[in-house]
């Protein structure tokens, strides 16, 4: 009898863990486990992102925000070293997501048409890496490890068989590695000092839209989905699973708990004792829907996103680490033009310029941009 509620008891659990999405939130918990002043930052971010939103009531965004991404194969076959198509398949999701390009946007119901958001966030492989070099945005490391877990984050550290990020400030570092059978991917939100463990890690199979994605989770919405999480969007149910919680974002409904598969709309109307007819968004990216069954953000959820980025990743601001690396002169303006200022990789100015092996831009006053290192 004992033996066989133990059973019950481990086959309820791995159920449970099969169900796992995402393990943002329970990667969360054993961070503040871990550090308890997690959860006090995290506190004083949701004040401060709060107090933005209500200083920018009226926001509008003038120029679209790059983000560039260094996407990290860890890979110990040569089917989880996926191809740079793969990963460009990726990026091309996350620019449709954000932008509301996605053809799939048809079918976000009528109600909520009005408030599905184009984020106006673009996503870069970055084409500079750390040193100022040329890169495409993708480094492979082949690892003795057949799968990672989440626990203490072995996939970001080259001593356990992972790879290194690069500085979290700049890049958005993914790292795309065996997650095993139950989980989809995780994220860390944008409070705390999380520097080197701060990105994103997804599971080769959950990756892209081509090469080794696997139905229903086939259309690269996990990503999507993580780098919401990164840019502090939580879970439309909140923090707790039936709970009624709160996503502390005003235009979504609020919802029990998650929903998967693919619903029909209505769904769960009333639920949460409230009059709200329309029932779940499970439409929604922060939702755990089948990949083909989500279509949209909402513009209380854009807005959070540009409030996080405003208070906690303003490098994404202002940098030159998308492009086409080397930005050659425009020869029919460089007699007129006049040098505005020049900057470093991070986008910082540089008042000395007479720096040797150092990647330096020079911006001209005719919108040209020159990459220049000086050699000694
Ligand atoms: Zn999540």
């Amino acid at each position: 009898m004992k033996r066989l509620f133990i059973l019950i008891i481990l086959l309820s659990t791995s159920t449970m863990f099969a169900q796992e999405r995402c393990g943002t939130t329970q990667y969360l918990q054993m961070l503040e486990n871990s550090k308890p002043e997690i959860a006090t930052k995290r506190a004083k971010l949701e004040k401060d992102i709060q107090k933005w939103i209500k200083e920018n009531p009226d926001y509008q965004q003038k120029t679209i925000i790059t983000i560039p991404v260094v996407v990290h194969i860890v890979y110990a076959s040569p089917q989880q070293n996926i191809t740079d198509a793969q990963v460009q398949s990726q990026i091309d999701v996350l620019n449709k997501d954000y932008r509301r390009t996605n053809i799939d946007v048809i079918m976000t119901p009528s109600v909520w048409q009005s408030i599905a958001a184009d984020c106006e966030i673009e996503f870069c492989l970055t084409s500079t890496d750390p040193n100022g070099n040329n890169t495409n945005g993708i480094t492979r490391t082949q690892t003795s490890q057949s799968s990672f877990s989440m626990q203490g984050d072995p996939v970001k550290d080259a001593s356990s068989g992972g790879k290194d990020a690069w500085p979290n400030d700049d890049y958005l570092n993914i790292w795309v590695c065996n997650l095993g059978s139950s989980l989809l991917g995780y994220a860390t939100p944008p409070f705390g000092n999380i520097g080197s463990d701060d990105g994103v890690v997804i599971g080769y199979n959950y990756f892209g839209t081509q090469g080794t994605v696997q139905s229903p989770y086939n259309k690269g919405r996990t990503t999507t989905h993580e780098v919401g999480h990164w840019l502090n969007l939580e879970h439309l149910w909140g923090s707790g699973w039936g709970s009624c919680g709160n996503d502390n974002v005003n235009d979504t409904p609020t919802q029990e708990e998650e929903n998967y598969g693919c619903q029909a709309f209505p769904h769960n109307a009333n639920s949460c004792n409230t009059t709200n007819s329309n029932g779940d968004m499970f439409m929604n990216y922060m939702d755990y829907s089948n990949d083909g069954c989500m279509n949209m953000f909402t513009q209380g959820q854009k807005t959070r996103m540009i409030a996080a980025i405003n208070q906690s990743r303003q490098n994404l601001l202002n940098h030159n680490l998308c492009g086409s690396g080397t930005t050659f002169i425009d020869e029919v303006n460089t007699t007129e033009r006049t040098l505005i200022k020049i900057v470093d990789i991070l986008g910082k100015e540089v008042t000395n310029s007479l720096q040797f092996n150092k990647a330096l831009f020079y911006i001209f006053d005719d919108g040209s941009v020159e990459k220049k290192i000086r050699i000694p």
